[in-house]
């Protein structure tokens, strides 16, 4: 960029910047996500270090950004109020402690307090005498709006505090996350405004000009901030946070003393996860320098402190572009559309690919190749496409008709969502997805056979289906590519070793549609051999708790099927051994009777699953009306109030006892 252009784009971002402060500080609307606009304001600082002479005193780099809204009456604050710098990465957090650090006149390690940063409306509270006399916002941190009377209503402020004292205090008002739900679904069914975060949300609700409003929103508070006119009160941020928890005020427990930039990072390591815990909103943590003398040397920018700094945590969505659509052929043969982004950065880690579910799903988010696409970490694992960006019209992508491996028409079958490519054992996607779910973890657990050794594996035409595997010799991997002789052997050997599975991993590992490892369980418990299962009806798979029509019918098919009885006689051949419950009848007293367990018992889980398998009966993990008895431990969870509500029995460990002698325990 030449100088004129610099100068145009400092001007442009200036710009963007003030419009989206409007949006976010006065109409509480945000246009804009906090990291997009984050990324804008950290562009203009850093343009404006490289070209110190363009730097304005109205820029948004000099100010802190709020503005006032005419409805409340101005109030000039006793002290000013700043915003915080802040970095999203860890180098930067060096860089400010480093600064600090050649600005102190100390060399060894500071002691630093570190905070979550709420992510609420910070405001300003001014005690005389314990009493509260006026609530207001930060506004420009010189004249903010006086919200006094709305601020009473915020229940965790007290109005007198238990000293006698002068005092300013700051801190976040915020709204929990579950109310902020409530609100917007509240608010969706009236056909009212939704809040975008919880922060808009809480600052929307305290800046009514109706206090009645403000009152009836769950807003709360947290303190993070004392100035007290009586300098020897505290001498330290941590002494001050002590002080204001002793005065009345709810102060955050999640914060530390730590010493040095490492603990410091090692906190925000920690929180960058634990986050999602809370049922508050918190973008960041804020670090602080913890002696208020330290504090006084070090002083402020025109907008923000130099003896503190914020480290914002990652964004948990973010707007990227789908680069295409990718068909994946499960084990099963039903295929799964994944949306193939530009990468990008989400909640720590580069995010290339995110799963788009089914066809439907393609429908509903009205999306193509070329489209700019929202995406979220769902559960914090598989990345997801919220929604596209509005007006963006790429089309909508063609559902296939066929399967993109062997090419045979693709099925829907009724009642599902998924389309499946029914040439189940002639599809080499599902052949390999077979073969390589045979092996994993939840399987068989064969150590060292993935993805890309099965596609080799196939490539070579040396396996055709998941018994094939038993045929291989140390040679055979010898052949392929790149695979030395130990690795070969320890292939050979961990194939070898786990030709006698329990029944539920064979039963796992067969990818039968349908049946997954907890059914494989529920048949494991119930049948003693192989042939025991092969042999069963319909019926006598329904009749197992837990397991319904569809998913008996799916497994009387599967060994109906000739190519499948043709794998299993493979198997057989070769001398994979699948091992019966171990477990001895010894009684029938619980014959036919069903039960589930929950709380703290005084031995584990699996002693009292064992003995009422023993004594006849069933476990299931889940409360129905065919659940015979509920055995309740220590704290019991949701599903002792199921019991409850379903009026099924619930049994104290005692109770258990009685009955698996066969006692009548109502005697
Ligand atoms: P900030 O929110 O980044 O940091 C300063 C504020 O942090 C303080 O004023 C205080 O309210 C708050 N805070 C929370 N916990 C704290 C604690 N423990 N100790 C001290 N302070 C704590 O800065 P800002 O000036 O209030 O706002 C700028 C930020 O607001 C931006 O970084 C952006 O995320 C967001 N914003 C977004 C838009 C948008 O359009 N999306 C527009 C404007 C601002």
């Amino acid at each position: 960029m030449d100088y004129i252009q610099v100068k145009e784009r400092i001007e442009q971002l200036r710009e963007q910047i003030r419009e989206n402060n409007e949006a976010y500080y006065v109409f509480d609307s945000p246009k804009i996500k906090d990291y997009e606009y984050d990324e804008l304001f950290r562009e203009l600082k850093r343009l404006e270090s490289e070209y110190p002479e363009l730097v304005t005193k109205n820029s948004p780099t000099q100010q802190v950004g709020d503005r006032i809204s005419s409805g409340f009456k101005e109030y000039k604050h006793k002290y000013r109020l700043y915003s915080l710098d802040n970095s999203n990465n860890y180098d930067d957090l060096r860089k400010w402690y480093e600064r600090v650090l050649k600005e102190s006149t100390d060399k060894y390690d500071l002691e630093l307090v570190t905070e979550l940063k709420i992510d609420g409306l910070s405001c300003a509270l001014s005690y005389e005498n314990g009493v509260l006399k006026i609530g207001a916002t930060r506004g420009n941190g010189i004249i903010g709006e006086n919200i006094t009377e709305n601020i009473k209503s915020v229940t965790d402020i007290p109005k007198k505090l238990s000293k006698n004292v002068n005092l300013e205090v700051r801190g976040e008002i915020y709204m929990p996350v579950s109310s902020f739900e409530r609100l917007n679904k509240e608010n969706s069914e009236k056909g009212l405004k939704e809040f975008a975060n919880p922060r808009n949300a809480a600052a929307g609700s305290l800046r009514q000009l109706d206090s009645k409003i403000t009152a009836q929103r769950d807003l709360h508070f947290f303190a993070y901030t004392a100035i007290a006119e009586d300098k020897s009160l505290f001498k330290t941020h941590e002494e001050s946070l002590k002080f204001l928890q002793e005065s009345g005020f709810n102060v955050n427990p999640n914060y530390s003393l730590v010493k040095g930039i490492d603990e410091v990072i090692n906190q925000c390591a920690y929180w960058e996860n634990e986050r999602f815990k809370l049922n508050y909103a918190t973008d960041g943590m804020v670090v602080k320098i913890n002696d208020l003398n330290k504090q006084n040397e070090l002083g402020f920018t025109s907008r923000a402190p130099k003896w503190a700094t914020a480290f914002k945590f990652p964004p948990e969505e973010v707007w990227t572009k789908l680069n295409g659509i990718e068909l994946s052929i499960g084990k099963t043969g039903a295929l799964t559309p994944v949306a193939l982004l530009e990468p990008v950065q989400l909640a720590g880690s580069t995010v290339k690919r995110a799963s788009l579910h089914n066809f439907d799903e393609i429908q509903r988010l009205q999306i193509n190749t070329g489209n700019d696409v929202l995406i979220k970490k769902a559960a914090e694992i598989i990345p997801k496409v919220i929604r596209k960006k509005e007006n963006q019209d790429c089309g909508i992508y063609e559902t296939p008709k066929y399967c993109p491996s062997c090419g045979w028409e693709l099925v829907k079958p009724e009642g599902e969502v998924a389309l499946y490519c029914p040439n189940t054992t002639g599809c080499p996607a599902q052949i390999k997805g077979k073969i390589e779910y045979w092996a994993s973890k939840e399987a068989m657990d064969i150590d060292g056979i993935g993805a890309s050794l099965v596609e080799k594996l196939y490539n070579a035409d040396l396996v055709r289906d998941f018994a094939d595997l038993y045929k291989l010799t140390t040679d055979d991997f010898m052949k392929l590519d790149l695979i030395k002789e130990k690795s070969a052997d320890n292939l050979y050997s961990a194939i070898q070793n786990s030709k006698n599975p329990s029944m539920t991993k064979f039963l796992t590992a067969l990818s039968i549609k349908l049946i997954g490892k907890e059914t494989a369980d529920l048949i494991a418990n119930e049948f003693p051999s192989l042939q025991d299962i092969k042999n069963a009806k319909i019926q006598d798979f329904t009749e197992i708790d837990g397991i319904g029509e569809k998913a008996a019918k799916s497994i009387v098919d599967y060994f109906l099927d000739p190519q499948n009885k043709k794998v299993l006689d493979k198997l057989q051949e070769y001398g994979v051994n699948p091992q019966g419950s171990s477990f001895q009848k010894i009684s029938n007293v619980f014959a036919g009777k069903t039960f589930v367990i929950t709380g703290t018992l005084s031995a584990q889980r699996s002693v009292f699953e064992e003995k009422i398998k023993k004594f006849g009966g069933k476990v299931s993990s889940s409360v129905s009306k065919k659940t015979s008895y509920v055995l309740a431990g220590e704290n019991p969870g949701s599903k002792f109030d199921k019991a409850v509500s379903l009026g099924v029995i619930i049994l104290k460990e005692s109770d258990f006892n009685l009955l698996a002698e066969g006692s009548n325990i109502n005697e």
